[in-house]
């Protein structure tokens, strides 16, 4: 087994240029986070605000906080002090707690629309037409303290890597097409948050700007 200084020097040198890592630290402890600073990590990714809440102090001040799990409203608050980027928005409730929230305390804050590529109902996310049209309405463009940074999705938990790639696909080609009718300005919209342990490599090919990576690099989470 390599260790997590290895692999996150090998997936450094497997990532093309133009693609970052998050580290999917969720459920590992921060003696392994650490382990992986020390190695040139700085990307972080969590998916539970109150473990987030608790691992943030407890890591260097440079460490740049994702939040890629499913967000609740009311765990908003806790978070924005902390997080540079959620990964997560799938809901525009969500997005005008965000928007409230990070006015409150006077800072702007990054996210990326979660799209609905899967199979599986469980995993939420807009569908591709509602989110084309909620751009096309003009939905996104009350917001003063959100930056909308691009999509982030996941795709269907199977083996069948032809189901994964149509996902990886449908999701690039969203991408182009909000780019065409944004009506923001396209230099922020430019992030594609794609790819897991066992599918990054065809996230990439894809368009994946950012992969999260968890258990490739930590090992199983400790539940
Ligand atoms: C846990 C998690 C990951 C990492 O998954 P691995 O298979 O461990 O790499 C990526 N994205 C999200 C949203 C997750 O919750």
């Amino acid at each position: 087994m390599p260790s997590i200084a290895e692999k996150i020097k090998e997936l450094h040198n497997q990532l093309p240029a133009g693609v970052s890592l998050v580290a999917v630290s969720k459920y590992h402890p921060v003696e392994q986070l650490q382990e992986a600073y020390s190695a040139g990590q700085r990307l972080f990714g969590e998916s539970h605000a109150q473990e987030l809440v608790v691992k943030a102090p407890a890591m260097p001040a440079d460490v740049q906080w994702h939040f890629i799990g499913h967000l609740q409203r009311n765990k908003v608050r806790a978070i924005m002090p902390i997080v540079t980027m959620i990964h997560s928005v799938d809901s525009i409730r969500l997005l005008n707690t965000i928007e409230k929230e990070a006015q409150r305390i006077g800072r702007e804050v990054d996210v990326l629309l979660q799209l609905h590529v899967a199979q599986e109902e469980a995993k939420s996310g807009f569908g591709i037409d509602e989110l084309i049209l909620l751009a096309r309405e003009g939905a996104f463009q009350t917001y003063e303290h959100v930056r909308f940074r691009g999509l982030m999705a996941m795709a269907t938990f199977t083996d069948d890597t032809s189901v994964i790639e149509a996902e990886f696909a449908s999701v690039a080609e969203t991408f182009s097409t909000l780019r065409e009718e944004w009506h923001f300005p396209l230099e922020t919209f430019t992030e594609i948050s794609m790819g897991m342990s066992d599918d990054w490599p065809l996230a990439v090919e894809k368009g994946a700007t950012l992969v999260r990576i968890g258990t490739d690099i930590f090992g199983p989470r400790q539940y």
